[in-house]
């Protein structure tokens, strides 16, 4: 729906489509969806993830998760099946990148996320991790989709890089219309002709979409930029926005990550941005305490 705004899109959703999205609709539910994930619950708790772009190798992973991990973090990220545009790059070490993240949860006791990319994948990704993340350039992998549908476990939907709000809500249709209704939906960047950031972070749909559905979201500041110099502002700015929570990519050396080097956050400088992140979500608490919302068309 080029063109359209964002109410335009919403009644689009709920009035000219065969059949309208209706299980991720907060007006069909009249109340939000909590997520848990290890300690957490998305949607109630601020939750930080954090951790490499790829899990490269046991040691450096394991020395990063357990830094996550006194620095504060709920939750750990790490990319065993790797989307690379190049079939030349990186692909992940699967199988064995998952034994890692088993073992960082093991000795971390926070829960994993990692991408899957194959409908048959999935199962030995449930094996080992607590959620299983769909990417941006499978948000409409409709197998994949319906294979997630029947798990017992989390899924990070992430918006795909040319998909609007409505083709995105209706990847987490298919999801929950499956029967798993465990869903975030992951903020991410998307296609436009700025070229200086590697995507445009799109942090306009977090109240957009807030307004239309009761699943819990939250922004990788990583992907959407491409470069770490940027990751703090937009982390900030995700909290104001009204984000349920962030994906960080942290690497102990980013200018030797194996993926995604210009976007690392270097970790021995991740304690000081967690703190600005949990402070400023505490300073975004107190307007609850405000006198009630005005309601503007
Ligand atoms: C990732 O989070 O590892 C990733 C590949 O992100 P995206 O699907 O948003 O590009
Ligand atoms: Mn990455």
């Amino acid at each position: 729906m080029p063109g359209m705004g964002i109410r335009e899109q919403a009644e689009e959703i709920e009035m000219s489509m065969a059949h309208e999205p209706e299980r991720v609709l907060l007006k069909n539910t009249g109340h939000r969806t909590l997520v848990p994930f290890g300690a957490r619950k998305f949607g109630e708790d601020f939750v930080v993830i954090a951790g490499p772009c790829s899990v490269e190798d046991a040691s450096s992973y394991l020395e990063t998760a357990r830094a996550l991990r006194a620095a504060g973090v709920d939750g750990l990220r790490g990319g065993v099946f790797k989307p690379r545009t190049s079939p030349y790059d990186f692909q992940g070490l699967g199988r064995e990148g998952l034994k890692i993240l088993a073992d960082a949860r093991e000795e971390t006791g926070l829960p994993v996320v990692t991408e899957i990319m194959d409908p048959r994948d999935v199962e030995l990704g449930c094996e080992y991790a607590d959620m299983i993340q769909i990417g941006s350039r499978n948000m409409q992998n409709f197998p994949l989709l319906r294979e997630v549908a029947g798990i017992q476990k989390p899924v990070l939907l992430k918006r795909g890089m040319q998909a609007t709000l409505a083709e995105w809500l209706n990847a987490a249709e298919y999801v929950l219309a499956g029967g798993n209704n465990q869903v975030v939906l992951c903020e991410r960047g998307i296609r436009t002709f700025e070229s200086s950031t590697r995507f445009s972070l799109d942090l306009s749909i977090v109240p957009a979409a807030r307004e239309l559905t009761h699943l819990p979201l939250i922004v990788d500041p990583s992907h959407s930029t491409g470069r770490s110099s940027l990751v703090e502002p937009m982390c900030l700015a995700a909290v104001a926005a009204g984000a349920d929570g962030l994906l960080i990519e942290v690497h102990r050396r980013p200018a030797e990550a194996l993926t995604d080097r210009l976007q690392q956050y270097p970790l021995d400088l991740f304690p000081r941005l967690i703190d600005r992140i949990r402070r400023t979500v505490a300073l975004v608490e107190t307007f609850a305490q405000d006198p009630a919302e005005p309601r503007l068309p």
